[in-house]
């Protein structure tokens, strides 16, 4: 089957798909440990497959903005490692997948020496935070968003005011992680700086399009397929995509890569951002999460959609 009548395809099979999903959502619940995130539809569902001709299909609630949350921390590896290298970043931030909760501490005390396990869990995200260039927290959020406004190409792009406060009130989890990890000798710099520069770019808001032109950008080893442009390196690129599959999807990982076979990484705003190599950029969300963080009808219509197309990532 020719890419092109996939795509045809696709349009012709997502709504129905959707709406087949959606009902996952009843299994699932919105993050509310972010007391702004509960606002959230919690059936939503919404799904943009965007090919490299610019062509894509879509189906469900694709106006439905939302929050990158753990989204964001595939990019702002990127960024580290463009900005201090490969051996200053894994100095500091390991490669292996921690088997625990996005937000756990466990292993930071148990395993010498005291580094987090990768740069997709909160503690490896907050140090890969702590490593980007720029003078001072407002000049990094500044650098950060611009990054994020290129990947996306919407030169508007913001952050949700709400979303962000509401973290920097209650994301104690995340302040003892950061202050655990400055007593480590992990973290450089002033802890409140570092997780403000954490807690704002979690809450840069999106749709899922956008969402698909930075998952097309990652598909595409960091070229813009439409023009050919390199946008990210691709040695980075392929670092980014490796960790997606070992640890994208929190502690489901594993599942995830066997059942659907792609490189994605899930946010606990509901949204989803997954790689077709070489092939498509798929951004969704559906806020309705499962017991380990992932949104249920989102992860339910990937699943399906891979297997339909017998997509794989090798
Ligand atoms: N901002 C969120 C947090 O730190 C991101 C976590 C996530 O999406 N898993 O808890």
């Amino acid at each position: 089957m020719t890419s092109n009548s996939e795509m045809e395809r696709l349009k012709r099979s997502l709504p129905e798909w959707v709406e087949e999903s959606r009902g996952q959502a009843a299994f699932g619940a919105a993050a509310s440990y972010i007391p702004e995130l509960a606002k959230a539809p919690n059936d939503a569902l919404g799904i943009v497959v965007l090919g490299r001709d610019g062509d894509s299909a879509s189906a469900g609630d694709t106006d439905l903005a939302f929050t990158l949350q753990s989204i964001s921390k595939v990019f702002t590896l990127i960024l580290a490692l463009i900005d201090r290298g490969e051996e200053a970043v894994f100095a500091k931030v390991g490669m292996e997948p921690s088997g625990d909760n996005f937000n756990s501490m466990l292993k930071l005390e148990l395993v010498e020496p005291g580094i987090p396990f990768n740069p997709l869990i909160n503690a490896g995200a907050i140090v890969v935070s702590s490593l980007i260039s720029g003078n001072g927290p407002e000049e990094k959020k500044e650098r950060i968003l611009n990054y994020f406004r290129e990947l996306t190409g919407n030169d508007r792009l913001g952050i949700h005011s709400g979303v962000y406060r509401s973290e920097s009130e209650t994301g104690h989890r995340n302040r003892s992680l950061a202050y655990f990890l400055k007593e480590n000798g992990v973290l450089d710099g002033e802890v409140e700086d570092v997780l403000d520069v954490y807690f704002h770019h979690c809450a840069i808001e999106v749709n899922c399009a956008e969402l698909a032109r930075m998952a097309l950008l990652i598909a595409n080893d960091g070229r813009d397929p439409l023009t050919g442009t390199g946008i990210l390196p691709r040695r980075f690129v392929q670092i980014a995509k490796t960790f997606m599959t070992t640890c994208g999807m929190y502690n489901a990982s594993g599942e995830f890569a066997i059942r659907a076979g792609l490189p994605a990484k899930s946010g606990v705003s509901g949204g989803i951002l997954a790689v077709v190599p070489g092939r498509y950029g798929i951004g969704l969300v559906g806020p309705a999460l499962g017991r380990k963080g992932n949104s249920v009808a989102g992860v339910h219509l990937l699943e399906r959609m891979s297997r339909a197309f017998d997509w794989s990532m090798f």
